[in-house]
């Protein structure tokens, strides 16, 4: 499904310098996998996973997506890549305080040609899916810390894309909670996503 050729990348520090950040990176992806980025601190985590969502498109090499490279992909292109393809989750879970969990998943499709029932409909399927079926009319600062990270979950799946792009996800969660998210997110690898996940 997606598939790292030699890929370098390098930031442009000033007119002068240059910072290489990746180095001949070869690596495959399936769907169905569940892989973690781990690394210390600066080691080009981000980097990677800015190059996969599609948020970064200067870098040397090739990334292929279905045997497809996004690194020749144009701007419209790539914004139909990250809206139809990657599903993003964060660790700070970015929900909206002040609308309920069902209207900040729906939220997600807002953009797409979906109407509004069939948005409604797939957002409680999509919570379902979590387990928040009973939770959907609160407001994110009425759930637990372990719930709004699942919030989060069912607003990336929504799209239903190929490959969800986890930053740390459960970084700000206790052991416990942390077990609970990690299994649902293993269910969703399962279910035949690639689902990468970063970590420090
Ligand atoms: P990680 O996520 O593993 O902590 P990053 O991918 O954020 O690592 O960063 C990798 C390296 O690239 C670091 O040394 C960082 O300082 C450098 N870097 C990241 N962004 C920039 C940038 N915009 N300009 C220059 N250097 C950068
Ligand atoms: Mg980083």
């Amino acid at each position: 499904l997606l598939e790292l050729k030699n890929i370098n990348k390098s930031y442009k520090v000033n007119e002068k310098q240059t910072f290489q950040a990746l180095k001949d990176i070869n690596v495959s992806f399936e769907k169905g996998e569940l892989v973690s980025i781990i690394g210390e601190s600066g080691s080009g985590k981000s980097t990677m996973m800015n190059l996969i969502g599609g948020l970064d498109s200067k870098f040397d090499g090739e990334l292929l997506v279905a045997g497809k490279n996004i690194g020749g992909f144009s701007e419209k292109q790539l914004d139909a890549y990250r809206k139809d393809k990657i599903g993003f989750v964060f660790q700070s879970c970015n929900l909206i305080s002040h609308l309920s969990i069902l209207e900040n998943v729906t939220i997600a499709l807002t953009l797409s040609n979906v109407g509004k029932e069939e948005r409604t409909l797939r957002a409680k399927q999509a919570l379902a899916q979590v387990g928040l079926e009973k939770h959907i009319h609160k407001k994110p600062n009425q759930l637990s810390g372990g719930q709004r990270q699942r919030v989060a979950i069912a607003r990336a799946l929504i799209n239903e894309p190929e490959i969800i792009l986890a930053d740390e996800p459960t970084g700000a969660l206790d052991s416990e909670t942390t077990e609970q998210v990690l299994n649902i997110i293993k269910e969703i690898a399962s279910k035949g996503k690639l689902v990468i996940n970063r970590r420090d």
